[in-house]
């Protein structure tokens, strides 16, 4: 299916990896010009190497910033010369124990993955809505749906950002503007091998065994891939995808056991 965005221009942010980097590359392959960010240079480098090859590729431009800060957003807003689709992400959380979090752990979540998403929303839907046209889908994640304990932080704020998105995603898709958010469930990426990797340190077990532990609670018995993210992300950026909006897209092998 051809999802109609040839030539347009997106923003990824939290591109140079993980979920960020399957969104980037599935736009990419359906011909899209995006700018990538992240705040490692080299990550962002290889991404950009990696991105470029792809067939149909066009502009890929990068730049290093931290998403989470006004300068960091300004850079990444100034890099493209029109932006009709933007992916909001950045890095979750720490878990821990509720009792710990002081006001200035939460004010950080509520920063990284509620009030960056939000300012980038407002910094863009005015030109979108001026132009006709803007696909915006933001990463949170399946503990909004299922809140997971320790991840407290991260349920608390992106269920923040699912709030917000729910109200305002009605008042733009008149001008085919659409928001919309992706909940991901276990995916294969750096942050979930390196979450493994602690998990199996402190129950004194293998990577393999933790690995192992953690697929066989998933119905699809296996991690998902990045790609299979990506795919979604592109399809709700499509010319297809303008009558959804508002909507949360859980992704996870089945993992959320609910009728809805
Ligand atoms: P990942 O593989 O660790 O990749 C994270 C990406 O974000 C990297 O490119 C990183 O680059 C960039 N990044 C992090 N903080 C940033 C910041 N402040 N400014 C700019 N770039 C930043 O992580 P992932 O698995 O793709 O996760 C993406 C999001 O999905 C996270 O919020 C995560 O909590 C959420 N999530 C993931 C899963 C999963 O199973 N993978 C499940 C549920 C939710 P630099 O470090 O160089 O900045």
């Amino acid at each position: 299916m051809d999802l109609g965005i040839k030539d347009r221009w997106a923003i990824v942010c939290a591109g140079s990896k993980g979920l960020g980097k399957a969104c980037a590359k599935a736009l990419v392959s359906e011909g899209v010009n995006v700018v990538i960010n992240g705040r490692t240079e080299s990550s962002l480098l290889a991404a950009q190497k990696e991105l470029e090859a792809l067939p149909n590729a066009g502009k890929v431009i990068v730049v290093a910033a931290d998403i989470t800060t006004p300068e960091g957003r300004e850079k990444v807003l100034a890099a493209a010369p029109q932006i009709d689709i933007l992916i909001n992400n950045a890095g979750g959380p720490p878990p821990g124990n509720y009792l710990d979090w002081t006001t200035e752990d939460w004010m950080k979540a509520l920063n990284n993955n509620m009030l960056t998403a939000i300012e980038l929303i407002k910094a863009v839907t005015p030109k979108m809505q001026a132009q006709q046209f803007g696909r915006i889908v933001n990463i949170t994640s399946s503990a909004v749906k299922a809140p997971i304990s320790v991840l407290g932080l991260s349920n608390g704020a992106r269920a923040g950002l699912t709030g917000f998105v729910a109200g305002i995603a009605r008042t733009t898709v008149h001008d085919n503007v659409t928001i919309n958010n992706i909940l991901p469930g276990a995916f294969a990426t750096d942050r979930l091998l390196q979450t493994i990797a602690a998990e199996a340190d402190k129950n004194g077990i293998s990577q393999e065994e933790a690995v192992d532990a953690r697929m066989q609670k998933i119905p699809a018995k296996r991690f998902g891939q990045p790609d299979e993210f990506g795919a979604l992300c592109a399809y709700l950026c499509s010319e297809q995808a303008a009558y959804i909006t508002g909507q949360n897209f859980l992704i996870d092998g089945g993992a959320y056991p609910g009728t809805f």
